[in-house]
């Protein structure tokens, strides 16, 4: 899929980033007015999220490459640094975009205590975070991690490496395979079908275009050892 798909699909709403662009894009997110700039950072080409709405900005998963974070968000207000969840990947940059931005630090307790993070504010299931031009709402979608979330704001939502269009996020044990597809059924696929999901590695989709391979999954018998990266098909 190209940088341009989710424009054709649903009017134009994000750029993502991928070489060493200095002009800021300016692509409206319908329904709100922020811009999502999406930047493979890394090794591991980790998203690192970036949401502008107005002169303000947050900074979701600073992943690595904080020169990069940095240049994206100059001049606008930092208004916070969120995490999806406390993996290493998500998190290289973490330090070097809190110094320089003086931002706040925002992440699930849950991971927080995983991970030993220390942040200055805790992202629970069903806060709400105002920005310029649009509010971001916080799922709780525990099973990748104990505190992973997903953020929604418009028609769109950062997922972290809860969702993949191929399949759910990684899981280490059966347990929390079965707790990852919970979190998918009872919260994220009860989402609109047009929205359209950001995760934290490689390209989006949309919830209704990975719907039919997520029911058929559920629907399917599966081993009770399952566990790993899992694949819908
Ligand atoms: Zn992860
Ligand atoms: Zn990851």
């Amino acid at each position: 899929m190209s940088a341009s798909w989710e424009c054709d699909r649903i009017g134009g709403t994000s750029q993502r980033v991928t070489g060493n662009e200095s002009a800021l894009p300016s692509l409206l997110i319908p329904r709100s007015s922020l811009t999502l700039l999406t930047l493979p950072l890394g090794q591991w080409n980790t998203n690192c999220h970036v949401l502008i709405g107005g002169g303000e900005s947050i900074v979701v998963d600073p992943a690595a490459e904080p020169e990069r974070i940095l240049a994206a968000v100059e001049g606008t207000a930092v208004k916070a640094i969120l995490l999806t969840h406390g993996h290493l990947d998500h998190v290289q940059a973490l330090d070097a975009v809190r110094q320089a931005s003086g931002a706040p630090l925002g992440l699930h307790p849950a991971d927080a205590a995983e991970f030993g993070i220390v942040g200055d504010f805790d992202l629970n299931d069903g806060d709400v975070l105002m920005l310029d031009g649009g509010d971001l709402t916080v799922i709780h979608t525990p099973g990748h991690t104990p505190g992973s979330v997903c953020l929604r704001f418009g028609q769109c939502a950062i997922v972290g490496d809860t969702l993949f269009p191929g399949g759910p996020g990684h899981s280490r044990t059966p347990e929390a395979l079965a707790q990852i597809l919970a979190s998918l059924r009872d919260k994220v696929f009860t989402w609109p079908d047009d929205t359209a999901f950001y995760p934290g590695h490689g390209e989006g989709s949309t919830i209704g275009a990975v719907r039919p391979a997520f029911e058929a999954f559920m629907a399917r018998p599966r081993s009770p050892e399952l566990c790993g990266d899992v694949e819908w098909v």
